[in-house]
């Protein structure tokens, strides 16, 4: 039966009954066994219990709960591991399959891999066996201290966009609370409505971060916040 791992067995039809899953068709992947002596794929008979049966798929004796299962005896667990496979990417074979977690990790050369300088966002991807010459001439890794530095840079500037746009929310509520008005615009929520004073005409207003804003050397926001009539027509 199909599998979603990158792998198949070698020789498979030639494997003893004894180590193959009945539920799934294929050798067992971390068996457990029933009271009755009977072993399956950890996955296969959580599952096939969980699906509401509560006797063995093999000989029909009651099973109980998942708790009445133990491990596989070790001459199975350890026959499973070491049954050779082949690498459907690469088609190495007879690799052992305890083994093949780190053949896809560390060796297989037809792995989708990214660039050692993706963390710096070189968009780089491809196999394994591509990737010394990607690296050869890879334009990120030789910025690598310029590039970080820019990123860091970002970083802060979203916080501080996040931070300045914390302030005038906070600045609208307070002004919102001044003039003992709601919010009350369905379409620009950022309104507020003002009550004519000697510097102001009656009517809704918005508040945005002025683009003389600056920011201190210590990183602190200079803000400087502008207010003006709102002309969206829709109050
Ligand atoms: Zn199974
Ligand atoms: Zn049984
Ligand atoms: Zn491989
Ligand atoms: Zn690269
Ligand atoms: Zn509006
Ligand atoms: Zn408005």
């Amino acid at each position: 039966m199909a599998n979603n791992t990158n792998y198949e067995y070698v020789n498979e039809t030639s494997i003893e009954p004894e180590f193959i899953c009945i539920v799934c068709s294929s050798p067992f992947i971390d068996p457990l066994r029933t009271p009755c002596h009977h072993s399956f794929c950890r996955r296969c008979i959580t599952k096939w219990i969980f699906g509401g049966n509560s006797s063995c798929p093999i000989c029909r004796k009651h099973i109980g709960s998942i708790n009445s299962l133990a491990q596989a005896t070790h001459s199975v667990k350890n026959f499973v591991e070491y049954l050779p496979v082949k690498c459907t990417l690469c088609e190495t074979t007879n690799i052992r399959r305890r083994d093949f977690h780190e053949h896809i990790e560390k060796t297989c050369p037809k792995v989708h891999v990214s660039c050692s300088a993706a963390d710096i966002k070189c968009p780089w991807k491809g196999t394994r066996d591509q990737l010394a010459n990607h690296e050869s001439k890879c334009t990120f890794e030789p910025l690598r201290s310029t590039l970080s530095e820019l990123i860091n840079e970002n970083q802060q500037l979203k916080e501080r966009i996040n931070d300045q746009h914390d302030t005038i929310v906070q600045l609208m509520i307070q002004l919102s609370n001044y003039t003992n008005t709601s919010i009350e615009c369905n379409n620009c929520r950022n309104c507020f409505y003002l009550e004519k004073d000697n510097r102001n005409t009656a009517g809704y207003y918005r508040a945005y971060a002025n683009s003389q804003s600056t920011y201190e050397n210590d990183g602190s926001l200079n803000l400087i916040v502008s207010v003006e009539l709102c002309t969206c027509h829709c109050h």
